[in-house]
């Protein structure tokens, strides 16, 4: 009787970010606003059909630009190219994080170079500021890096606009100062974006910030289980789905070759933002 319980407990969790608990009430649904900006139609048709980059093979970024369908929805394109691609971008949250801190993000960085894959790295202050060298790797390796707040709280428990611009802003002006160019995305602890007065939202808006959150969770702070959290991914992708893992966890970059394979036997190709 105690094995009807799981399916349920995993059903539940499915939207799940990577703090133990959440309040369902707030944030968990994608909200039926307004779409992000897209690029003008057409705006991609004059592209080379190849990537700029020779060097990097294969190539599954081929100049057509993905944008998230909406937060928390899949990534779509306009690009007439698209038609028919099954994509799909895997995100990693909570780094960079090094071996000393249990963490994994080299070793991911590993696989992701290996499997000539480029994913998108939500990074905390804490991380960036204890592991400038897993940063610059990132960066160096051609993947997009988006910010996660500066200490990872609940944002939205914060009361006050300044304490929001603080936590969200601090991690840009550090990140900046590496890259030399503006952030553009931004992913709330937890994937909660909206607080009671909708400071995070605005804050975004105001510093030109696109709220990326997922439609696929793998669990792997839950599941602990390289083959539970494949499977897991495996079981829940669609098509133009986002994937959210985090680097900070040792059992991630275990599972990590069996998803990309996985999602490869599916018929997926792996795509980024820029
Ligand atoms: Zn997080």
């Amino acid at each position: 009787m105690k094995r009807a319980l799981v399916p349920l407990v995993a059903v539940a969790l499915l939207a799940g970010g990577c703090a133990a608990s959440k309040p369902a009430a707030v944030g968990t649904a994608p909200a039926p606003v307004p779409t992000a900006p897209t690029p003008a139609a057409g705006s991609g048709s004059t592209q080379p059909a190849t990537t700029p980059d020779p060097g990097t093979a294969p190539a599954a970024d081929d100049g057509i630009v993905w944008k998230q369908g909406g937060i928390g929805y899949p990534l779509k394109s306009d690009d007439p190219r698209a038609k028919g691609k099954k994509v799909v971008m895997l995100t990693f949250d909570d780094g960079p994080a090094s071996v000393a801190q249990k963490g994994a993000t080299a070793e991911i960085l590993d696989i992701l170079k290996r499997e000539h894959v480029q994913a998108t790295f939500f990074v905390t202050g804490y991380g960036v500021q204890s592991n400038p060298d897993l940063l610059r790797r990132e960066i160096d390796e051609g993947h997009t890096i988006g910010t996660h707040t500066m200490t990872h709280p609940e944002l939205w428990k914060i009361q006050t606009r300044e304490g929001i611009e603080k936590e969200m802003l601090g991690v840009n002006a550090l990140l900046e100062k590496v890259t030399g160019k503006p952030v553009k995305y931004f992913r709330p602890p937890n994937g909660m974006y909206n607080d009671p007065h909708g400071y995070i939202k605005a804050v975004a808006r105001d510093n030109n910030l696109e709220i990326i959150n997922w439609t696929t969770g793998a669990l792997d702070w839950q599941l602990k289980d390289p083959q539970k959290i494949t499977d897991q991914v495996l079981k829940t992708i669609m098509p133009g789905g986002i994937v959210l893992m985090h680097d900070s966890h040792t059992w991630t970059a275990q599972a990590l070759p069996g998803i990309i394979q996985g999602l490869r036997d599916k018929g997926y190709e792996f795509v980024t933002i820029h």
